[in-house]
């Protein structure tokens, strides 16, 4: 029988991670969703914007680099676009790291949109820059295409127009993944997912992702997820629709494994780097 050697075992191990996570920003956010599983990371987060643990921050994308990690997403306990200039001098660091040989692509930034469709000069000035350090595709939470229950599951008394957040984004030649939240409350049907997904096509979002709804533990929400067989017919249509370049991705727990694995790691605001978060 056929056993791997030790060497053979650790060198497999240093090339199976494949995505690094950060944590940035104050974690002070503008929505006030009922289920936020950043909150209860918002206690070890800075108190004002700019600040980073850049030693860490360093350290770990150069050590994850070596691991095999190429593909790099910054997330937040709270709304990244609320710290910009914490997430400025990360995008600045992670593009320094180039002349180290250390070249991360697709750099991906989670954001709820709000800012984004809000507020036209942060975009002016923060978006370009961000493009030019390298960052490539802004992910935006979506509950629901209707601004009215997308305001409601947010928390907030508005929402932006979703074509206007999508048409900002590409105005700074950034791409826009919609990351959508399956609940029975908003897209909880096969019927209204395709719709969904239809729609945000036709505005010209890039590429979907979308998982069932997750508690403040991270973990799928059994009582708000939609049905198991409304979630196969929307995995047999995922799996029937790709090819023509709009790509849809449907991450169910089986998606998890990347994580179980740890070929996924996330480096949380009080200095953890761990597989445990998913997003
Ligand atoms: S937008 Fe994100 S960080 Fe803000 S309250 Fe909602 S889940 Fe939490």
């Amino acid at each position: 029988m056929y056993e791997m050697s030790k060497e053979k075992r650790e060198e497999k191990l240093i090339n199976s991670l494949k995505s690094l996570s950060l944590f940035v920003g104050t974690g002070q956010c503008n929505a006030h969703c009922a289920h936020c599983a950043g909150r209860a990371h918002r206690k070890y987060a800075p108190t004002e914007d700019g600040i980073i643990n850049r030693d860490l921050i360093y350290n770990t994308i150069k050590s994850c680099y070596g691991q095999g990690a190429r593909s790099l997403s910054i997330s937040s306990s709270g709304e990244p676009t609320l710290s910009p200039l914490a997430v400025t001098t990360v995008l600045q660091l992670i593009h320094e790291c180039r002349k180290e040989g250390i070249e991360y692509s697709p750099i991906n930034l989670y954001s709820n949109g709000i800012r984004i469709g809000k507020d036209k000069k942060f975009c002016d000035t923060y978006l370009p820059k961000w493009k030019s350090y390298g960052l490539t595709t802004i992910y935006v939470t979506i509950h629901d295409v209707d601004e009215e229950k997308n305001a409601k599951i947010y928390g907030v008394e508005s929402y932006p127009n979703l074509e206007v957040v999508v048409s900002r984004i590409h105005y700074a030649n950034l791409l826009m993944r919609g990351n959508l939240v399956l609940s029975r409350k908003t897209i909880g049907t096969f019927e209204q997912f395709v719709s969904t997904a239809d729609y945000l096509r036709k505005i010209g979002v890039d590429c979907i992702s979308a998982w069932p709804v997750r508690g403040a533990d991270d973990k799928v929400d059994s009582r708000l997820s939609p049905l198991e067989s409304e979630l196969d017919k929307i995995e047999n249509w995922v799996e029937n629709n790709q090819g023509d370049g709009f790509i849809v991705k449907l991450l169910t727990e089986k998606s998890r494994i990347m994580y179980q694995t740890g070929q996924k790691l996330t480096l949380f605001p009080d200095g953890t780097l761990s597989n445990t978060w998913c997003n």
